[in-house]
């Protein structure tokens, strides 16, 4: 299997060569030359374990890794770091059912890739006869930063910068970030939101002064974003790992169709699902998400995407985001696989701000459907479903769970993506099912709160946060990103001298 960027199918690279670098040099983003279809015995399948499935359906993909060695990333990564054997349970929550992928260490779904990625890295480094150290980049919307810097703490030849808006992640967020120990992990917060975090990224990763600089150091930049495949593949066995819960319950019949709700962003999530129906998994809908940053539901029903609009900073702050980077990859799925036309879109994004597809291009979509919750539709999604049903819901997944029961017509069985732990968001949770104000309240308050009113017991990442001890916050302009990219990979870790 061979990977080439969505914007130039000449330059091919092996799996291991994709994860180590990250994102292609010519600024886009790797995809597998063709989907493996493989011969899916649904009966014989509901029986193996999340690790045997995660097997099977990664094997393909990463061809250039040995069996052995695959198998004893995928051990690794899903262990005793989930309270669940399940690791993604399927839940019913009225009538939909909740795919919780928040059972991981940080509590929201880049567990689920974020849990292997340093695996795989580790790995690839090694094929390659790498000897250079690797610098992952990050910039995060709130939970990508925690869950790759627990990844990646201590992980040999490798140090790992993570960038988050100042102001633009909940308070628990940033405590998991500022409470993260590891001698090669570096998190600083930037006056800026996350587009613009992000944007700064890419430009740093694609820059020629800046790779040359790393090269003479003997380091090379990688990210740990959705843009890297290494990250997104391991998303795809989730949504098999669903339908396989539902035809074991006797939900449903081997075989039927069923659509899915994705709270979304960047669009890594959801993008996964549409690889797992390119594979042969029976999808009918691939709903989209969004919150009030509703860019994407703007381009499902027009056929333009206008990133020049106001950012509004919501309750759920992990789907703030306006230029969604992986949508590029379903562009270029989705219109034949056209380069020049991925290559003109992109252009325009980036000096117009917007693009716009033709009505017959538009028609292509037609595996999506979009929808979107405003603030106070979420906070009556959580308020409703948990007077109806006594669930208690974090505001991402209630955006789903809004739009999910928007799309009343779409006859086949709904699973809602349930993509964080309400404790990582206790104020907006408790905010919209409790009466009492909770003005104010710290986190401390708010998650004792939230553990009464909600009966849940608390995860062990949470009973860290209460003790552990916080490093100073680092706060720093985006127009000093750069320098201190350069800065932090001069610096001599510890480990090193
Ligand atoms: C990252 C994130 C999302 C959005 O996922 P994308 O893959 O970026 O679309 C939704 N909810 C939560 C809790 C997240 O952390």
């Amino acid at each position: 299997m061979y990977y080439h960027s969505t914007r130039d199918k000449e330059q091919k690279v092996t799996a291991s060569q994709a994860i180590i670098a990250g994102l292609a040099t010519d600024g886009g983003l790797y995809i597998p030359e063709r989907f493996p279809k493989l011969a899916f015995d649904w009966e014989t399948l509901k029986d193996v374990t999340y690790q045997e499935l995660a097997y099977k359906i990664l094997a393909p993909f990463l061809d250039d890794f040995s069996e052995a060695d695959l198998k004893e990333c995928i051990a690794k990564a899903y262990d005793e770091k989930f309270d669940t054997s399940v690791i993604a349970p399927l839940v019913q929550v009225g009538a939909t059912y909740h795919l919780e992928l928040f059972h991981g260490a940080t509590m929201a779904f880049k567990d689920m890739a974020l849990s292997l990625l340093p695996y795989l890295m580790e790995k690839a480094i090694q094929l390659q006869g790498v000897e250079r150290e690797i610098i992952i980049l990050t910039a995060t919307s709130g939970d990508t930063g925690k869950a790759a810097m627990a990844g990646f703490a201590d992980v040999p030849g490798t140090r790992i910068i993570v960038f988050y808006p100042e102001g633009g992640v909940s308070a628990i967020q940033e405590r998991q970030m500022l409470t993260q120990t590891g001698s090669n992990i570096f998190v600083r917060s930037v006056i800026g939101n996350f587009d613009e975090a992000q944007t700064a990224v890419k430009n740093i990763f694609t820059e020629n002064q800046m790779r040359q600089l790393l090269a003479n150091n003997k380091q090379q930049f990688s990210s740990a974003n959705s843009m890297n495949i290494g990250r997104l593949l391991p998303q795809i066995v989730y949504y098999f790992s669903a339908y396989l819960q539902l035809v074991k319950s006797g939900q449903i019949m081997a075989g039927e169709a069923i659509n899915v709700t994705v709270p979304t962003g960047n669009f890594g999530d959801i993008l996964a699902a549409y690889y797992a129906k390119r594979m042969g998994l029976p999808l009918n809908k691939l709903v989209c998400a969004s919150n009030e940053n509703k860019v994407l539901y703007d381009f499902f029903e027009t056929g333009t995407y206008d990133k020049q609009r106001e950012f509004k900073l919501t309750s759920s702050p992990s789907m703030d985001i306006l230029i969604s980077s992986n949508f590029e990859r379903l562009l270029y799925h989705v219109l034949d696989e056209d380069t020049a036309r991925v290559n003109d879109i992109m252009s325009a994004l980036e000096t117009q701000g917007h693009f716009s597809v033709t009505t017959e291009e538009l028609e292509k979509f037609i595996d999506f459907e979009a929808g979107y919750a405003t603030e106070e539709q979420t906070r009556d999604q959580i308020k409703q479903i948990y007077e109806q049903t006594g669930y208690v819901m974090d505001p991402h997944t209630a955006v789903a769970s809004f739009v999910a029961s928007e799309k009343r017509q779409l006859t086949e069985k709904m699973v809602v993506v349930s993509t964080a732990s309400p404790y990582k968001f206790p104020e907006t949770v408790l905010q919209a099912i409790t009466t009492e104000k909770v003005a104010s309240a710290d986190w401390q308050t708010a998650l004792e709160q939230l553990h009464q009113i909600s009966k849940m017991p608390f995860p062990t990442a949470i009973k860290h946060l209460f003790t552990a001890t916080s490093n100073a916050k680092n706060t720093l302009q985006i127009a000093d990103m750069r320098p201190e990219v350069e800065r932090i990979c001069l610096y001599q870790l510890e480990s090193e001298e």
